[in-house]
C-alpha cells in the first residue's frame, strides 16, 4: 500500500495524541466537495475552522491515490462523538444524491484503494472492530439523541459500497 505524504505545514496549536489501542472504528467520509480538491486544500480549510490541520487520517483522490492526513496516533477531527476511537478516511467528492455537487458513485480506483486501505488499517491497528460510514455514528452510538451527530456523510452512493469493503477486508484478513 503506497501512501503519499503531502507537505503539510507544521500542526497548529496543541494536537491531541492517544494510545492507539483505543482505536476501534474505521470511519468512511466523503469530502462533500469537488473531487479535484487536494489534501493540502482540505488542510487549509480545516485550519480555517481553528483545527490544528487536516482532520482526517487519510484522503483518497479520484485517481485512487491514498494520502496521509493526521498520523494514526493523533486524535482526528472528523466524526464528532467518536474521534478518540476512530481512524477516518475521506474520499474526495460528493456522493449524496440530490445535492448540487453530486458526482455519482466514487471512481473504481477510489473504491479499490478504500478496500486496500481498510486491509492495511486493520493489519496496522488490530483493535479495529468495525467499518462504518460517518452517518452510522448517530444510529450506533447515540440512538436516543442522534440529532447532534446526524449527517448525510459519506453520501448514499458511498455508504452503499461499505458492505463490499467489509467483505473484502474480512476475506483478506482471513
Ligand atoms: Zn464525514
Amino acid at each position: 500500500m503506497t501512501i503519499v505524504h503531502p507537505d503539510y505545514p507544521a500542526w497548529a496549536g496543541s494536537p491531541a495524541y492517544r494510545d492507539e489501542s483505543s482505536i476501534s472504528d474505521f470511519i468512511v467520509h466523503h469530502s462533500d466537495g469537488s473531487p479535484d480538491q487536494t489534501p493540502l486544500e482540505i488542510d487549509h480549510e480545516h485550519r480555517a475552522e481553528g483545527w490544528c490541520g487536516i482532520g482526517y487520517t487519510w484522503v483518497i483522490g479520484k485517481d485512487g491515490t491514498v494520502y496521509q492526513g493526521r498520523p494514526v496516533g493523533m486524535v482526528p477531527s472528523a466524526a464528532y462523538g467518536r474521534n478518540e476511537q476512530s481512524v477516518d478516511v475521506c474520499l474526495l467528492g460528493d456522493f449524496q444524491p440530490g445535492t448540487a455537487g453530486y458526482v455519482g458513485a466514487p471512481t473504481v480506483a477510489q473504491v479499490q484503494s478504500l478496500k486496500e486501505l481498510s486491509v492495511y488499517a486493520h493489519q496496522k491497528i488490530p483493535t479495529l472492530e468495525r467499518i462504518i460510514g460517518h452517518r452510522d455514528v448517530a444510529t450506533l452510538f447515540y440512538p436516543s439523541d442522534p440529532g447532534d451527530y446526524a449527517t448525510a456523510c459519506p453520501g448514499d452512493a458511498l455508504e452503499a459500497l461499505l458492505a463490499e469493503v467489509r467483505a473484502y477486508t474480512a476475506a483478506q484478513l482471513a
